[in-house]
């Protein structure tokens, strides 16, 4: 069977039969603009009509219509007159899921079906029809001049389904192919239908009796539900009626809500329970009915108290408490609500959703929390228009409904990690929700209505700044949470991690004792991180093991010591060795990275040998660090008799590589550690692996500033090492480090790389 495309047109509720005419009009922004102009411009005004009631199933069967009339009217608005043709088989829908873009789908051709004795049944079938109009008043009889020429069965049935039947039954019709069922089921529906109109009759009659005119209203709602009883229809949809009119009496909201749930009610008594549609409306009013509308905590002004509270959950963050008590303090001071949006930037387990919890808590208001890695599509963000088939809101009103209030802290998690593609960008979508002058009128796609969202306190983490939107970025005001030094995590072990596990565990908090060494050897040998979230992880583990080891022996104690004998027990063999590093090497050298997960050492190891002069990079290098190498080594061969290299050495290849090969690297800051690795490579100078080197260089040997140094003396401190040569551009940056790291580390500051040589020569 032939297959071919044709643009699609989708009807949701409204049924066009082939032989029969449908009208639209669209405004100039609706999608079906494309269709019509796909229709028009590639497929002779040919379109497929897609009829669907229920938003689950895919239609197998639409008709082949044909555009006949095309207007654009004085408002911009286009108005396009649709005749149906014939059935076809719908083999495939193109780009469902492609919200913007016009449906196109494939088709095939149906079988002609034989029907046997045609002109016989089409004779009784025009006889039910008269007898059927004579007897319905309502039904015009100018529909038997058109039948009575007809000649195909097929036509007849279709040109006078819409005009006899239910409209409820159309879809029916639509998808039943076979000519003969259709005429059986036309015949069974016009027997029904009469009889139908006669018990309303009687009815009409009965009732009229009993009411009197003032009683009209009740009498059409009485007649209804008699009609409905009478075909065993009546169910609890009137109950659940009068329930949910009960709601929307009772709800406060928007003026404009309350009417669109009146009207979206009376659409649901409209409808007829076994429709789809009837659960569509239902779905939508209660969407409206649990928005949290004027809702609203009261919240905590207090910011003394507040600050006491994050004291109490969070240990130290001095600088980033600090500045959001200064945050809140502006906010509760200035009438206009354009300050700009938090966003907590770090390495993972430095406190950044616990601290925007205990934010939320500490203000008296509701949390919800989002994260948008990895989204794509900003329909996740802006939800679904509800002509989609499963359309429901997106993520940042069904979170709403979640918090219950319109004030709550509304906590957007990850978001350096959201995906872009050429056709979506949903940084924009939530700029749309941030922006003060726009989120007082933020309009989901399937709730339609406008949310007032001006009264949340957005808070946004990201781990990595650089991966922020630009756009976005514009709009934030970064604090940095940074990675935490030893003793750091120490305190925050001892003192805030291990008692409110303790606790958690249904014990008295000094009941388990972990001494001070103890924790130490566990940050050390068990944990490799910036935050403290494995080290939370391995805490749960011990106190776990114990309340275990009681429960199950039925143990009679008062307090447990866990020693650093005992820690294997618990924690199985040490993972990690401390301060372990390999004898120094020739031709290696300790760079410094400044990662997603925190700041740490980046070794880099050269190797030469007989070739021809080329440069081999390996271990996933970005372009970047790729043209630093290429730097590095133009450098040094420019500059070869002052660091005593023999030229002839050049003429080997040199390959490069940074461990571990399967994680991404870039950006320039290497560049001064691969000018090192090569020159020790070619000179068997041997850099000690407790110095490590950060700084970008030009092809002078200048050395330039870089980013994320207080990262990456954390992370180096972690790896041992004792000496850090820096920009000297990063200088002044050092009063920010963390008191543990300047007392443990020697920095040394540098304009160029000759510098580096000559204090390089001095460290021991
Ligand atoms: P992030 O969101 O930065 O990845 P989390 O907020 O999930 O980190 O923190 C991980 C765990 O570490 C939480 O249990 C949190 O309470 C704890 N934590 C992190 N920083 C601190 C701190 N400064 N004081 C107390 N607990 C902390």
């Amino acid at each position: 069977m032939k297959k071919y495309n044709l643009p699609v047109i989708l009807l949701n509720g409204i049924v066009l039969l082939p032989q029969n005419t449908l009208k639209l009009e669209f405004d100039s922004k609706n999608i079906a603009n494309n269709v019509i102009d796909m229709a028009t411009l590639f497929h002779d005004n040919y379109i497929l009509v897609v009829s669907k009631y229920n938003s689950n199933n895919i239609p197998k069967i639409g008709v082949l219509s044909k555009i006949e009339n095309n207007i654009v009217l004085p408002n911009g608005n286009t108005r396009i007159d649709i005749k149906g043709i014939r059935r076809v088989k719908i083999i495939e829908f193109l780009n469902l899921n492609k919200m913007e873009e016009p449906l196109e789908s494939i088709v095939s051709e149906l079988d002609v079906e034989k029907v046997e004795n045609e002109p016989i049944i089409i004779n009784k079938l025009i006889k039910e029809i008269k007898n059927y109009i004579k007897n319905v008043p309502y039904i015009s009889n100018s529909i038997i001049t058109i039948i009575e020429k007809e000649s195909s069965l097929s036509k007849l049935t279709d040109i006078v389904v819409p005009a006899l039947i239910n409209k409820e039954k159309l879809l029916l019709y639509l998808n039943e192919i076979s000519t003969i069922k259709r005429s059986e089921m036309l015949l069974k529906d016009i027997y029904l239908e009469k009889e139908m109109f006669q018990i309303e009759r009687n009815l009409d009659m009965k009732i009229k009796k009993e009411m009197d005119e003032t009683q009209k209203e009740f009498l059409l709602k009485e007649k209804i539900k008699l009609l409905k009883e009478e075909l065993g229809e009546y169910s609890n949809k009137d109950a659940e009626i009068a329930n949910l009119k009960q709601k929307i009496d009772k709800i406060d909201c928007p003026k404009k809500i309350k009417q669109r749930l009146n009207y979206e009610l009376k659409r649901y008594e409209n409808s007829l329970s076994s429709s789809p549609e009837t659960n569509t409306i239902r779905d939508y009013i209660e969407w409206l009915l649990n928005l949290p509308w004027n809702v609203f905590t009261e919240d905590n002004k207090n910011l003394k108290n507040v600050r006491q509270n994050l004291d109490e959950s969070h240990y130290g963050l001095e600088e980033v408490k600090q500045r959001i008590i200064e945050y809140l303090a502006v906010k509760q001071m200035s009438k206009n609500n354009n300050s700009p949006i938090i966003c907590l930037v770090g390495p993972p387990g430095v406190g950044k959703t616990s601290l925007a919890f205990s934010i939320a808590k500490a203000l008296n208001k509701n949390f919800v929390k989002i994260s948008v890695n990895g989204i794509k599509d900003e329909s996740e963000i802006l939800g679904h228009r509800k002509t989609y088939i499963g359309a429901s809101p997106g993520r940042i009103i069904s979170s709403l409904k979640k918090a219950k209030s319109s004030n709550p802290l509304f906590l957007i998690d990850e978001i350096d990690k959201m995906s872009y593609d050429y056709k979506s960008d949903p940084a924009s979508s939530l700029l749309c929700v941030l922006d003060s002058e726009q989120n007082k009128y933020f309009s989901d796609n399937y709730i339609e209505e406008d949310f007032d969202l001006s009264h949340v306190l957005f808070i946004l983490t990201a781990n990595y700044i650089e991966n922020i939107p630009e756009p976005l970025k514009d709009r934030l005001e970064i604090i940095d949470i940074s990675g935490y030094t030893e003793f750091e995590k120490l305190d925050i072990a001892s003192k805030h991690l291990l008692p409110k596990i303790i606790e958690e565990n249904g014990l008295n908090s000094n009941f388990i004792n972990i001494s001070n060494d103890v924790i130490l050897k566990i940050i050390r040998n068990y944990t490799k991180e910036a935050g403290v979230r494995e080290l939370k992880r391995q805490l749960d583990k011990i106190v776990r093991k114990i309340v275990t080891q009681i429960v199950v022996n039925n143990l009679k104690i008062n307090k447990i010591n866990v020693t650093s004998q005992v820690l294997e027990k618990y924690l199985g063999k040490e993972k990690y060795k401390f301060n372990y590093k390999d004898k120094s090497q020739v031709g290696v050298v300790n760079g410094l990275a400044y990662t997603t997960y925190g700041g740490d050492t980046l070794p880099i190891e050269v190797n030469y040998f007989k070739g021809k002069g080329n440069l081999i990079l390996t271990g996933s290098l970005g372009e970047v660090m790729k043209e630093s190498a290429s730097i590095a080594l133009s450098y040094l061969k420019s500059n070869y008799s002052f660091y005593n290299i023999d030229f002839n050495m050049f003429s080997n290849d040199i390959h490069i590589h940074v461990p571990e090969g399967a994680i991404k690297k870039d950006g320039p800051s290497a560049g001064v550690a691969l000018t090192l690795a090569i020159l020790s490579a070619l000179t068997k100078i041997k850099i000690p692996n407790t110095i490590a080197l950060t700084g970008e260089i030009t092809l002078r040997g200048h050395v330039l500033a870089i980013g994320g140094l207080k990262e990456k003396a954390i992370g180096a401190l972690r790896n041992g090492i004792k000496t850090i040569i820096i920009p000297d551009d990063n200088f002044k940056e050092l009063a920010e480090l963390p008191d543990e790291v300047k007392k443990n580390i020697n920095f040394i500051k540098v304009k160029d790389f000759k510098t580096v040589y000559e204090r390089i020569k001095n460290v021991e």
